[in-house]
């Protein structure tokens, strides 16, 4: 991919070294700082230890735990930063063009662990979407795994994974999160799964479609790029990781589809660039 210099998106809120809840860590420390007034202050007026106030209110009086740390951040963190800034611009763009009620998602970068609108996470649960909040939840190290582990290296696999998140906003705005959502009580886990696997496979072809329109004309997807991303799609496929983490294959628990069915959505996607060609839910043939 050819993207230095290109647009990056003003939606990405680093919070990379927030502590270890996850919490923002300019929002704790400011939060902290004045919960501590507020109890010298009452300490002052009642004439009790302002200690033993301290630790009734559950607040930690070591700056170190709870205090949000300085990003200890690489330069090539810093450069990823700036990739990832730049695809979800290029997301942004395209979106905006193809839906014309669309609203950015926030994109948060996070190390370890994460509370989100949809409960904590931990960076070994891989990127992730949560619709309460409209936020994408992104861990850099996922990217290392990703060429590593997974062995899928490149700059476009990794714009894939974005796009596919983003296809889950996407999702969460034309109300088929909701809608699906609302069928989890109804469904036994079997039938669920069946359900997430088509939700799955429509944010792949969504991150096709973008990949449609980001690609126009210009070199910012350049050839072989795609490849990665198809890469990227069959080494994440349920078959596969199952295959090389639990070394066998039980296809009832698979919520993300098969490697073959993951290839198959992108690659529609970002031939037809068509948004009305991604009915996974009613199609015949996954
Ligand atoms: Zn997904």
């Amino acid at each position: 991919m050819k993207w230095l210099g290109r647009r990056e998106s003003d939606n990405v809120n680093d919070q990379r070294g927030g502590g270890g809840g996850g919490f923002p860590g300019g929002l704790l420390s400011k939060g902290g700082i004045g919960t501590i007034v507020v109890v010298l202050l009452i300490s002052w007026i009642t004439g009790t230890n302002p200690l033993s106030l301290l630790q009734q209110t559950n607040l930690s009086t070591d700056p170190a735990t709870e205090q949000g740390r300085p990003v200890q951040s690489s330069p090539e963190d810093e450069l990823t930063k700036k990739f990832v800034s730049v695809i979800l611009a290029s997301t942004e763009d395209v979106w905006h063009q193809l839906e014309p009620n669309y609203r950015n998602p926030q994109l948060l970068l996070f190390t370890d662990q994460v509370q989100s609108g949809c409960g904590s996470a931990s960076a070994s649960s891989g990127p992730f979407y949560c619709s309460e909040d409209e936020k994408v939840y992104l861990d850099m190290s996922f990217f290392r795994e990703l060429a590593t582990q997974l062995n899928s290296p490149g700059d476009f696999a990794q714009a894939y994974v974005i796009a596919h998140e983003v296809g889950h906003h996407v999702q969460h705005l034309l109300g088929i999160t909701d809608k699906m959502h609302s069928m989890q009580s109804k469904l036994s886990e079997e039938e669920y799964n069946k359900l997430s696997v088509k939700l799955e496979l429509q944010a792949d072809f969504l991150a096709g479609v973008w990949a449609h329109y980001a690609k126009d004309g210009k070199e910012f997807i350049e050839e072989g790029d795609i490849e990665e991303a198809i890469n990227a799609a069959t080494a994440i496929g349920d078959d596969h990781l199952q295959k090389q983490f639990q070394g066998t294959v039980t296809p009832d628990s698979f919520t993300h589809g098969t490697s073959k069915q993951r290839v198959k959505w992108f690659t529609k996607g970002f031939q037809t660039g068509d948004i009305n060609e991604g009915d996974t839910f009613n199609a015949t043939n996954l």
